[in-house]
């Protein structure tokens, strides 16, 4: 395989989209993703500014065309708008969108600059808009924080789409309210299972509820009809015909333990660490720190980028175990990047 042939793994998936984490740290606590004391990594650890943006390169070199820019929460590392603004300089050179996935506590900052560097769309997670249970469920008080950069993200132009995780008990009965607000504004809701990922201080099977209930629940009060509309993920969607004003609102729907989504998947993710996993739930890795970090840099990193589609396998082996046994992963989602 030469260096710019496009990744394909061995089950014929090209492999076209890319979530890098670009920290492991953030200024919430969720308590579905970290624990209150959740060590973060040395920043030698961590890739630099230089680092991601070339292994960036490298992937668009092999046909890469979306990147997410995620975490830990990306906002919060300092130099994370430099690399969006390097990035956007690819975008319509082999880059078709840059975007990214974050908690909406620092938009306010830094809307303007996102959509200035080409940023279009952006994935605000928020699960619930009670301020009360918000402090609880992030364990900081930040709600109204995220509603302002949520409102400056909309005014810079950022199209906004929102991801709920679906928790039993928790964010359970407001979820119809979330959903009606946010098609009241023109903006998508997706319900995301909780996934077994890393030690939280909560048991799984607490905090799991299956997204085939919280659609029963809908539609008992909504007119639910599957729509074809695919964004390129895992999600399904339907068309909610009473919300937006009568107009109808899309609703998403992303079920990695009751569904199997892997059939078409076209990712990968990388750590902040530089550590890419082939699958979001496999154990699967290939170090791309220590290719960037080598004598010969741009040879290691496509050698193992190589390495990577020989590895990527076909499905991911989630499961929530009633036992309450340990997480099917150690990692924890901000480790890996939503
Ligand atoms: N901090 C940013 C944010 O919250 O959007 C980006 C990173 S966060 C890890 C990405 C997404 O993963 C968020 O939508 C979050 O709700 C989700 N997430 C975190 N832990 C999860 C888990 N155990 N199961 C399902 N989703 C999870
Ligand atoms: Fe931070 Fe996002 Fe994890 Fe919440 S889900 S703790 S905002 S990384």
């Amino acid at each position: 395989m030469t260096s710019a042939a496009p990744l394909i793994d061995q089950f014929n998936r090209r492999i076209s989209y890319l979530r890098l984490s670009v920290t492991d740290r953030c200024d919430l606590r969720c308590t579905y993703c970290m624990p209150e004391a959740q060590v973060f990594l040395p920043r030698k650890d961590v890739l630099s500014l230089e680092e991601l943006h070339k292994l960036a390169l490298g992937f668009i070199a092999r046909g890469v065309s979306k990147i997410r820019l995620t975490g830990g929460e990306p906002l919060v590392r300092r130099d994370m708008i430099e690399l969006v603004r390097a990035l956007g300089r690819k975008l319509g050179d082999g880059l078709d969108e840059l975007t990214l996935t974050t908690n909406g506590t620092q938009l306010a900052r830094f809307a303007e600059d996102l959509f200035a560097a080409g940023v279009r769309r952006i994935n605000v997670s928020l699960d619930t808009l009670d301020r009360d249970q918000f402090a609880r469920l992030a364990r900081r008080d930040s709600l109204p924080q995220v509603l302002e950069g949520i409102a400056a993200a909309r005014a810079a132009g950022l199209k906004v789409k929102l991801n709920t995780v679906a928790l039993k008990g928790t964010n359970e009965a407001g979820i119809p309210d979330l959903m009606g607000w946010a098609h009241a504004k023109g903006m998508e809701l997706t319900l995301i299972e909780v996934m077994p990922l890393g030690e939280v201080e909560e048991d799984r099977f607490d905090q799991y509820l299956p997204l085939s209930t919280v659609r029963a629940d809908l539609e008992q009060r909504f007119t639910l009809t599957p729509s074809s509309h695919r964004s390129g993920g895992p999600a399904r969607y339907v068309d909610v015909a009473e919300t937006a004003n009568g107009k109808g609102g899309r609703l998403g729907f992303i079920t990695p333990l009751t569904n199997n989504f892997c059939d078409g998947c076209n990712r990968v993710r990388v750590t902040a660490t530089g550590q890419l996993y082939a699958c979001l739930g496999g154990r699967e890795q290939v170090d791309l720190r220590a290719a960037l970090r080598s004598e010969e840099p741009d040879a290691a990193l496509q050698a193992a980028l190589d390495e990577a589609m020989r590895i990527k396998p076909l499905r991911h082996h989630f499961a929530i175990d009633r036992s309450g046994a340990a997480p099917a992963l150690a990692r924890h989602m901000s480790m890996t990047g939503g």
